[in-house]
């Protein structure tokens, strides 16, 4: 069932009582282990409930569950506040953040249900509510990493944003014959200490690409290898920072050395 509003999903979900048919909640369905679907019961997919809507003067940003990272980011940049968000721009703000959510700025702003201020969720009962720390605490607390389609539907996440005016990018994309090499000093050094909590990055072992990002003074990448070129993701130009392979928060990956 292909949910555009609130009044879908709970007519889906009645429908789905009615038959007595098991129900699975997608959004951007990037599930891996395939908990966004089913066989033989009901898929709810909230992929067209997209939509971003920014409340400035509270430092808060309220985000529909199919909104994918690419229309997230996309809304932020350009306007100097900040969620930590991941690597791909077509995962969604549902599951992503019922599974935790790490991205470039986790080190410094932890992962991304650390940011949920709120939750509106349609319980397998039909009634709509809102979970956050004073309302259905207990609740607000088992989305904040309980995974997800195990609570309910979630309608909506607010978020507390957090400033971030500009950020660096960067990636290094190995060649081919180097993989062998390249794996083995991954996994040798990929535990080191010492980073700047300001740098973040993710692997894509499958591509040999490593990418990431750095927010505040450009120095503290000069450590991390010479010859290191990256670019500033100017804040007051948003179209520079969305889509591409690296989802919303990077500009396009960049050959380093
Ligand atoms: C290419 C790729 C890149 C990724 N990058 C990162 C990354 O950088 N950082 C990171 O932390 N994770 C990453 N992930 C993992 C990703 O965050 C999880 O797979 C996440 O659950 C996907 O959410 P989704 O809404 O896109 O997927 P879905 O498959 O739609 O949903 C995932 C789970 O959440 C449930 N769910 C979805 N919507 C709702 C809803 N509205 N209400 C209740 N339950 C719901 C589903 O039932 C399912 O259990 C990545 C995954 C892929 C495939």
């Amino acid at each position: 069932m292909y949910c555009a509003c609130e009044t879908d999903v709970l007519v889906s979900m009645g429908v789905a009582r009615d038959a007595g048919l098991a129900v699975s909640v997608r959004s951007g369905g990037h599930s891996t282990a395939g908990y966004s679907v089913n066989s033989g019961g009901m898929v709810i997919d909230l992929s067209e409930m997209k939509g971003v809507v920014l409340d400035e003067d509270r430092a808060l940003v309220h985000v529909l569950p199919g909104t994918p990272f690419e229309v997230f980011n996309g809304a932020l940049n350009g306007t100097g506040w900040h969620v930590p968000t991941g690597a791909c721009g077509s995962v969604c703000v549902a599951g992503f953040v019922q599974g935790g959510g790490y991205g470039y700025t986790s080190r410094t702003y932890g992962i991304q249900s650390d940011k949920a201020a709120a939750f509106r969720v349609a319980l397998a009962s039909g009634t709509v509510v809102t979970a956050n720390e004073r309302a259905n605490a207990d609740l607000f607390w088992a989305l904040r990493g309980g995974t997800g389609g195990n609570f309910g539907v979630v309608l909506q996440v607010s978020y507390h944003m957090v400033r971030l005016p500009s950020v660096w990018g960067w990636s290094i994309t190995w060649q081919a014959e180097q993989a062998a090499q390249v794996l083995e000093l991954l996994q040798k050094d990929y535990t080191r200490q010492g980073a700047p909590r300001t740098a973040g990055l993710h692997d894509e072992p499958g591509l040999l690409q490593r990418a990431g990002g750095v927010h505040g003074a450009r120095h503290v990448l000069r450590p991390a290898g010479r010859g290191l070129r990256c670019h500033r993701t100017p804040a007051a130009n948003p179209r520079r920072t969305t889509g591409g392979g690296q989802g919303g928060l990077l500009p396009r990956a960049e050959q380093l050395f």
